[in-house]
C-alpha cells in the first residue's frame, strides 16, 4: 500500500508517546533511536531500537503547524518594498497596496503561499487577512473555496485582521455571522499610542460580538517599542468588567520583555488565569521595532517566552510576514524560521519547552484534532531529515520528505 511504510529514525524524547519507555535509547541531544511503522495512513507501530543498533541517519519530526502567518500580502515586497525597514514605512506601504488589491491578486498570492508551505512540511496554518470596510465580501467566499480545495493537505484557519471598531458596523456583524460558518477568527490591533477609552469600547464590541456567534479573537498586541504591555493591560481590564470568557490569542505581546520582572510576572499570572494563548513572533519584532539605522543594538522586543512559559501560559512560535512590505525575507518554511529563531532567542531545541513552542502549543492553539505527539494511532503526517543532530537539521543543505497520511509527498 502506497500509504504505509517503515522506518529508524531518531525522534525528539518530548515529541512522542511510548509504551515501552524503560529500554529507551536516548542521546545526548534528547533524540531517541526509534523504529517506526504506518500502515492506511496511521502510525501502527513504535518501539524503541537497542542501543546496540546503528545510530538511525534520520530524525523525524511531526509536520509542522503555523500560527501566524499573512497570506494576503505575502510577496508583495517586490512592488511594495519598505526599504528603512521600520514599523510606520511597513504600514503606509501597506495601505498603498490596499489601493491596487483585487480578489484575485490576494487569491493568487494565498494559493502561492500554501503550495510552498505544503511542499515545506506544515499541516496546518492560520492567515490573517487585512479587513477593512470598503471590502467586498466576495474574497471571503473565495478563500473559503480554498480552505475546502486544500482540506486534504492543510487545515487552514482565517483570521479577520480589521480596525476594532469595524466590529461595531453592520459589516463586521454580517462578516462575523459568515466567519462563525467557517470556522473563522475575529482579529483586530491594539498598538500604542492609542486612546484608552475608545480602545476599551470598541473591544468591549468586538469581545461581545465574538461571544454571540461563538467566535475566537486572535489580536496584534502590543507589537512595539513605547507604552510597553499597554494593550495588554486594556485588554485584561475589558476581559474583567464584561465577566466574559471567549478563546483569545495575544500575537506578539513583545513590548512586554521592557516591563519589570515583577510586572512580568503579575501580567503573567493574570494571563494564565485567563487561559490566553500567546504567539511569539521574533522574526517581524527583531526585524522592525527599536530599529535605529545609524547604530547596532542588541535591544530588540520579543514576547518572553520562558517566563510565560514558567507562569503555565502556552506560548507558540511563528513566523509572522514573508517578503511583503513588514518583513522581506522568508519562505513559509519551518526551518528557515526555526533557524533564526532558536539562536536568537537562545532556546534549546533539546528541551521539551523550546519543542513544545514550535509543535505542541500550535496544534493546541489552533485546536487540531492531533496534538502533534508521535504515537500509535496518529496520523503519518511527517517530515523525515536526512539529519542526526541539531545541527544538521539547522543546516543549509537540510534534506527533508514530507508524508502526508503515510504518502510521500512527490
Ligand atoms: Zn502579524
Amino acid at each position: 500500500m502506497s500509504n504505509s511504510g517503515t522506518a529508524e529514525v531518531l525522534i525528539p524524547r518530548s515529541l512522542f508517546f511510548i509504551e515501552d519507555f524503560d529500554n529507551l535509547n536516548i542521546d545526548v541531544e534528547d533524540l531517541c533511536s526509534v523504529a517506526i511503522a504506518w500502515e492506511n495512513g496511521f502510525v501502527s507501530e513504535l518501539k524503541p531500537l537497542r542501543n546496540t543498533d546503528k545510530k538511525p541517519k534520520n530524525i523525524l519530526l511531526p509536520r509542522f503547524v503555523e500560527t501566524h502567518s499573512h497570506f494576503d500580502k505575502s510577496f508583495t515586497w517586490a512592488d511594495f518594498p519598505n526599504l528603512e525597514s521600520n514599523y510606520g514605512g511597513a504600514l503606509s506601504v501597506n495601505l498603498e497596496e490596499h489601493k491596487t488589491r483585487t480578489t484575485d491578486k490576494v487569491i493568487e498570492r494565498v494559493e502561492k503561499s500554501l503550495k510552498l508551505a505544503i511542499k515545506n512540511g506544515y499541516r496546518a496554518i492560520r492567515s490573517h487577512i487585512d479587513t477593512y470596510k470598503s471590502q467586498s465580501i466576495d474574497i471571503w467566499i473565495q478563500l473559503f473555496k480554498l480552505q475546502k480545495k486544500y482540506l486534504s493537505e492543510l487545515t487552514l484557519q482565517f483570521v479577520a485582521l480589521a480596525p476594532l471598531e469595524f466590529w461595531d458596523t453592520s459589516n463586521g456583524e454580517e462578516l462575523a455571522k459568515l466567519l462563525s460558518s467557517h470556522g473563522g477568527i475575529l482579529g483586530g490591533v491594539i498598538v500604542p499610542p492609542f486612546n484608552k477609552k475608545d480602545t476599551s469600547k470598541f473591544l468591549a464590541k468586538m469581545l461581545l460580538l465574538a461571544s454571540k456567534y461563538k467566535l475566537e479573537i486572535d489580536l496584534h498586541i502590543d507589537e512595539s517599542t513605547i507604552e510597553p504591555g499597554a494593550g495588554i493591560k486594556v485588554l485584561l481590564e475589558t476581559i474583567e468588567n464584561l465577566k466574559i470568557s471567549i478563546p483569545i490569542t495575544c500575537s506578539h505581546l513583545s513590548s512586554l520583555i521592557s516591563l519589570k520582572d515583577s510586572e512580568i510576572l503579575d501580567l503573567g499570572k493574570k494571563i494564565a488565569e485567563k487561559n490566553i494563548k500567546v504567539i511569539a513572533l521574533p522574526l517581524t519584532n527583531f526585524w522592525l521595532l527599536n530599529r535605529n539605522n545609524k547604530t547596532t543594538s542588541l535591544n530588540r522586543p520579543v514576547a518572553p517566552i520562558k517566563q510565560l512559559q514558567q507562569l503555565h501560559v502556552d506560548v507558540s512560535i511563528g513566523s509572522d510576514n514573508v517578503q511583503d512590505p513588514w518583513y522581506p525575507f522568508g519562505n513559509f518554511d519551518p526551518f528557515y524560521m526555526m533557524s533564526c529563531s532558536i539562536p536568537m532567542l537562545q532556546l534549546n531545541p533539546w528541551e521539551r519547552m523550546t519543542l513544545s513552542s514550535i509543535f505542541l502549543a500550535p496544534s493546541r492553539l489552533l485546536n487540531l484534532k492531533w496534538d502533534g505527539l508521535i504515537k500509535k494511532g496518529c496520523p503519518a503526517d511527517f517530515v523525515i531529515l536526512d539529519a542526526q543532530r541539531w545541527a544538521d537539521v539547522f543546516s543549509s543543505t537540510l534534506k527533508r520528505k514530507v508524508f502526508i497520511k503515510g504518502d510521500l509527498l512527490y
